[in-house]
């Protein structure tokens, strides 16, 4: 039998150490609160503060500690959706400016991580999105055909290409977007928290806040602890960890878990198609895998969980039976750690921006790839705060809570057991 893998994430073991944080001990005033401290409330912050605002970043754990401090360390640009689809979607105008945005979302976390010489271990590599099925190769080809015309650095491989860098020769070729490359999450997280506090953002960890009310033209927020900030305007950033803080935001996304577990560090000599440029790959499949080494060697595999918060081992034994399969030259590696997160999915797979009261902004739906897309909103958010009558790049939209919110969370299961069958039969 094999060994037990314990309940630990290997990211909290190789990160930078948290900035110290002042605790919270006074009721305060600011121009900004800021409520969650994952990538998008953090670059909003450090943003707000750059620009001279005042604000303040309040955390119900710490900073880092929701998806941010969890995830992949994939960064990859670009939305569910190709340029040439999201102008169809949106119209020429608005669908062109969201692919633009979309494009240049790893290009945020890179140059956020020159400009302020963040220690995350960013590298530019590329991603390779892995072919599982004939009908996937055909978008891949639409999709680089559409970037390609955009001027952005993809390419297409053939089965053997993608077959030196996956580690493995199942898939029928991949879609390489070189805009992309891979971080140490929690240590983005953390520096951005370190950055931000340099130019003069508050921020504070353990407050939870439980109201918002509206007094006067601004607002004034409670925390579990009963401290009161008051602010003139609020950003909500708190994704898929959203609680009830605002009515109808956490039952408007599907908050599905992503699991992953990481390897013992994997000697070079066991590994010489497997990511040999530091890329980063996730594959077609509808119940998507992801994979990638971290700095130490490790190899870091990813797939979905339960709906539920995932608790015994045996909710990871996909995604161990997938490492063993796909990977049965590492047989002798043990797996080491097993930990998880949760992604704010919108049934369509767009992110949302939502201002349902004045001086109230909420950003939501990272639908998976939040590193560069919730760094680049971070960014919008503190733009449109400096500029209230700036076009937003994304439509603002009302809060539509997902109909029989329950129901859906329970069919998530059910469909992720039908599509993980469909794979199985090659028709995915
Ligand atoms: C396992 C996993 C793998 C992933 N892999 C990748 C990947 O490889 N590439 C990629 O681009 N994306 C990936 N993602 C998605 C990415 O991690 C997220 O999109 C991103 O981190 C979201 O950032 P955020 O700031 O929006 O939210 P979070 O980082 O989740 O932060 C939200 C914060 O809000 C706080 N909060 C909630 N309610 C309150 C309240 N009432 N008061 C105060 N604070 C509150 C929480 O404590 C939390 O810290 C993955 C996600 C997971 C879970």
């Amino acid at each position: 039998m094999a060994n037990p893998i314990p309940a630990r994430n290997v990211w909290e073991e190789t990160a930078v150490p948290a900035p110290p944080l002042a605790p919270l001990v006074n009721d305060g005033v600011a121009e900004v609160l800021v409520v969650g401290g994952g990538y998008l409330g953090l670059t909003a912050a450090l943003h707000l503060a750059e620009a001279g605002t005042d604000a303040i970043l309040l955390d119900a754990e710490a900073p880092g500690w929701g998806a941010s401090g969890r995830n992949g360390g994939q960064i990859i640009p670009g939305l569910k959706y190709d340029p040439g689809e999201l102008e169809a979607m949106f119209g020429p105008e608005v669908g062109a400016r969201i692919g633009r945005f979309a494009g240049a979302t790893a290009d945020a976390v890179f140059g956020l991580v020159e400009r302020h010489g963040l220690a995350c271990e960013a590298r530019r590599t590329a991603w390779v999105q892995a072919l599982h099925a004939e009908a996937a190769l055909e978008r891949a080809r639409r999709r680089a055909d559409d970037w390609q015309r955009r001027g952005a650095p993809v390419e297409l491989l053939d089965r053997a290409g993608v077959a030196a860098i996956a580690g493995t020769d199942i898939y029928r070729g991949a879609f390489v977007d070189r805009r992309a490359g891979a971080l140490q999450p929690l240590s983005y997280a953390r520096e951005l928290a370190r950055v931000a506090l340099a130019h003069g953002a508050r921020l504070h960890a353990g407050q939870r806040v439980t109201a918002l009310e509206r007094q006067g033209l601004g607002w004034t927020a409670t925390t579990a602890q009963g401290r009161r900030i008051r602010a003139q305007r609020v950003i909500v950033a708190t994704n898929a960890y959203s609680d009830r803080l605002v009515p109808g935001l956490a039952p408007s996304v599907v908050a599905a878990n992503s699991l992953q577990i990481a390897t013992a560090p994997i000697p070079p000599a066991l590994r010489p198609t497997l990511l040999p440029g530091g890329e980063v790959l996730s594959d077609t499949r509808r119940i998507i895998r992801y994979w990638r080494l971290d700095g130490e060697g490790r190899l870091l595999l990813g797939g979905r969980g339960p709906y539920r918060e995932p608790g015994p081992e045996a909710d990871w034994a996909h995604i161990v039976r997938d490492l063993r399969k796909l990977f049965p030259a590492l047989a002798g590696i043990p797996v080491t750690h097993r930990w998880g997160g949760r992604v704010a999915i919108h049934p369509d797979y767009m992110p949302r921006l939502h201002r349902p009261e004045p001086g109230l902004t909420v950003a939501i739906g990272c639908q998976g790839r939040g590193i560069g897309l919730q760094t680049a909103m971070g960014i919008e958010l503190a733009r449109l705060d400096r500029d209230p009558r700036a076009e937003p790049i994304l439509p603002v939209t009302p809060i539509r809570p997902i109909p029989f919110h329950a129901f859906k969370a329970l069919g998530v299961t059910a469909t992720i057991t039908l599509y993980r069958a469909l794979d199985r039969l090659g028709i995915g």
